[in-house]
Formats: C-alpha cells, sequence, structure tokens
C-alpha cells in the first residue's frame, strides 16, 4: 500500500510514509473489513461514518506539514485512525469527535495500541478545541460548508488547516496558511489554496451542516 498506493501517487515526504508503514490500519477498521484493511479505499466504521482512504489520509498530513515538536488538531476522530498517523509526525494531537461512542472506542483503541500522544474529545470540532489552541496544523476529516472561522482562529503563525469543503459530492480540499509576519499587534493574514476533489462525509455542527 504505502509503495504502491502512497509513495507510486505522488506522496513524498518520508516521516509521512513512514507513519503510515508503522500504523496498523487493520486494527481501526471493524472485523468484516479487515481483509480489505490495506486497499486504498474509505471503509464503514460504526455510526454510519467511515475510515479514510488511506492515500488521502497521507495527502492530507503531507500537506499539513507539521513541525516535528508541533501540535495538532484534528476534528473528526472516527476511528482514531488518521490521529495515530499524525501523532507520528508531530509531538501530540488533539482529536475531537462530535458522536460519544466513536470518541469512546477510538480513545480506547489508541490507548491500547500505545498512541499515548493523541488525547480524543467528545464535542463539536467546528469549534475547535480552545483549551489547546493555538495549534501547528489543524485537519478536519469531515467536510463542511465553508472553513469555520473558529479554527481559522486556532491557527498558529505558519500553521496550515487543512479540510474538505462544498457540497456533499462536490467537495474539494482546502488549505489555508496563517502566514507569520511578525508584526506585534497586526491582524493576521492567510492564504488559501485549493488540492483537489475529495469525498467525506459532512461535518455537522455549530460551525458546519445542520443535523
Ligand atoms: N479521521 C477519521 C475519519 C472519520 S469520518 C478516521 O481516520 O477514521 C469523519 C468523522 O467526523 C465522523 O466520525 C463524524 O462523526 C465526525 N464529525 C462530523 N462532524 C463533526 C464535528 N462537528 N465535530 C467533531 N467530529 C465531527
Amino acid at each position: 500500500m504505502v509503495a504502491h498506493d502512497l509513495a507510486g501517487r505522488g506522496v513524498r515526504d518520508p516521516r509521512v510514509l513512514a507513519a503510515m508503514e508503522a500504523v496498523p490500519r487493520e486494527e481501526f477498521v471493524g472485523l468484516a473489513h479487515r481483509d480489505h484493511a490495506y486497499a486504498d479505499r474509505a471503509l464503514p466504521i460504526e455510526d454510519g461514518q467511515t475510515i479514510s482512504q488511506p492515500f488521502v489520509v497521507a495527502f492530507m498530513i503531507e500537506a499539513l506539514d507539521m513541525p516535528a515538536d508541533g501540535t495538532a488538531l484534528e476534528i473528526g476522530t472516527g476511528s482514531g485512525y488518521a490521529a495515530a498517523v499524525l501523532s507520528l509526525v508531530c509531538a501530540r494531537v488533539v482529536t475531537v469527535e462530535r458522536i460519544a461512542r466513536l470518541a469512546g472506542r477510538a480513545a480506547e483503541r489508541l490507548a491500547r495500541l500505545g498512541y499515548a500522544d493523541v488525547e480524543v474529545h467528545l464535542g463539536d470540532g467546528t469549534l475547535g478545541w480552545p483549551p489547546d489552541a493555538p495549534y501547528d496544523g489543524i485537519v478536519a476529516t469531515a467536510g463542511g460548508p465553508s472553513v469555520p472561522e473558529a479554527l481559522v482562529g486556532q491557527l498558529a503563525p505558519g500553521g496550515f488547516l487543512v479540510m474538505p469543503v462544498g457540497p456533499l459530492g462536490a467537495q474539494h480540499l482546502v488549505r489555508v496558511r496563517r502566514v507569520d509576519d511578525g508584526r506585534p499587534g497586526e491582524d493576521p493574514t492567510y492564504e488559501q489554496d485549493e488540492l483537489g476533489g475529495v469525498a467525506f462525509v459532512p461535518l455537522i455542527g455549530a460551525q458546519g451542516w445542520p443535523a
């Protein structure tokens, strides 16, 4: 999977490839799907949600360009798979999930597998997670109607935010960078680019889609 579906399709960052190699994806999918754990496709998890396609996980984490000593915020814990991968390319991951059962199971699974640098919280991730802000990188693994203001506001200077935006069926991956212009007292400035079409489950919340 790493050689063919990731490196073979343009994922270059050696830290990301090593992290994808290290995390046992079969531990994050249901028993019924274990035979397909290393196929490059999304798979169903509980509560009608999905674990993202490995290429997309690697591509998004590469796009975050995390500093090795940085803290990342993930919105949409799901199975905990992407959080586990992310935790191997930076120092600490704070991840927020809105469905209690998923948050509980992901926290239990991550602890069991030894991913001690991941903290799982139950909440509406469209509001970010203010207690640990700012973050060196923010990634949402569910797609919203727009980039939530709350998330942009929790980005550290120089940090990237990567998330799917747009109506279901026509989402594209958006990346926002908080530019560090180093001038105290001035409002931060941001740059935005687009990284292609994607298909994610909806981001539901105060600054996302209605439930
Ligand atoms: N990163 C996950 C993918 C999970 S799918 C993995 O690797 O398995 C997206 C998840 O986002 C779902 O579990 C869904 O419940 C969650 N979600 C949707 N809206 C959310 C919100 N406002 N806050 C937190 N989680 C949200």
